[in-house]
């Protein structure tokens, strides 16, 4: 194992839907329940082995608000990977999502590899977005699609490591 491979992500999602939880998941195994919001954003590192294959997760995790917006252009540019989080017990924030995947359509890279998260399954009893019809609709434009928790850790390192199969071959 001599190289490692180097992976721009960026999150992306409306405010509060746990982007900056599923990182903090990821990264360091940790959950917050009083998570403090992301101010603009920030940038954090984790290398993973796949495959006998070190790949290193370059990830930064925007704030979501709208008086940020102008600046993802500078996060989402040359990412080889957009996930793209709701939360599954508010469905405007579902919207959002649709927002985010024409915005990469027309401004991003073709080949951004597009995960969309439905974050906090934890809280099925307020589900206000099905499962089925969120998948249906993610998968019909192109992009992976899971349903995880921040807090229980469900589905955080799979989708991780399944964004690694996607990446190109080189
Ligand atoms: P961000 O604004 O998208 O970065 O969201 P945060 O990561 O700051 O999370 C917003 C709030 O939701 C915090 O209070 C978190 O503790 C909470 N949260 C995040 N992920 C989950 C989850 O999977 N389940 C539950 N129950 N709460 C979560
Ligand atoms: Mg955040």
């Amino acid at each position: 194992m001599s190289r490692v491979k180097e992976v721009k992500l960026v999150l992306l999602g409306a405010s509060g839907c746990g982007k900056s939880s599923i990182v903090l998941r990821f990264v360091t195994n940790q959950f917050k329940p009083f998570q403090e919001p992301t101010i603009g954003a920030s940038f954090l590192t984790k290398t993973v082995v796949v495959d006998e294959t070190a790949v290193k997760f370059q990830i930064w995790d925007t704030a979501g608000q709208e008086k940020y917006h102008t600046l993802t252009p500078m996060y989402y540019r040359g990412a080889k990977a957009a996930i793209i989080v709701y939360d599954i017990t508010r469905k405007q924030t579902f919207g959002t999502v649709r927002d985010w995947i024409k915005e990469l359509r027309q401004m991003g890279s073709e080949d951004t590899i597009i995960i969309v998260a439905g974050n906090k399954c934890d809280l099925e009893a307020q589900r206000e977005v099905p499962t089925e019809e969120a998948k249906t609709e993610i998968e019909d434009c192109g992009g992976i699609f899971f349903e995880t928790s921040a807090k229980t850790a469900q589905c955080i390192n799979d989708m991780f490591v399944q964004i690694t199969h996607h990446l190109p071959r080189d």
